[in-house]
């Protein structure tokens, strides 16, 4: 599924907070979004995965995203190295979007700069046509070779604290 913009969030309720007013008004002019999160905020102080994941869901409809999906990397532990990096491009890849809006590369909280600096590095791999991903299927992804999506994932449009 192409999709105009992707937003990428390290906790299930960044992309809420950091941005969606920017998703709302995207997709009434017409745009199609998705949404990533990360992980499953598993280690947050409130709620659990459960009601993290209704929650999300919910957001997702009231939000007109196209689709949300969840990679489940390990809150608080996920690293910016080849394996996660490479989870992401898979994801990139899948969606092929034209604007990735993911956390900031610098926050108080942890989380939220390693995740930007990943989602950064992923959205340029992702551009990279050497390095081979399959889909779901076994099929071979299309990289975004030639500038379809690489360099465009620095907006650090997400700024939160998640205490
Ligand atoms: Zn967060």
């Amino acid at each position: 599924m192409k999709l105009d913009i992707l937003a990428i969030g390290v906790h299930p309720d960044d992309v809420e907070l950091g941005c969606a007013g920017t998703l709302i008004k995207e997709i009434q002019n017409g745009k199609k979004a998705g949404i990533i999160d990360l992980t499953q905020g598993e280690l947050g102080t409130r709620g659990t995965i459960e009601t993290r994941y209704a929650e999300a869901a919910a957001a997702a409809k009231i939000l007109g995203v196209s689709a949300r999906k969840n990679l489940k990397m390990r809150d608080g532990f996920f690293k910016n190295d080849e394996e996660h990096q490479l989870l992401l491009v898979k994801a990139i890849r899948k969606y092929q979007p034209d604007i990735i809006l993911g956390n900031v590369l610098i926050d108080r909280h942890p989380d939220h700069g390693r995740a930007g600096n990943l989602i950064s590095d992923a959205c340029f791999l992702s551009g990279l046509a050497k390095i081979e991903t399959k889909d779901d299927e076994g099929n071979t992804q299309k990289s975004g070779a030639h500038g379809t999506f690489c360099n465009i994932c620095r907006i650090g449009t997400m700024s939160l604290n998640c205490l």
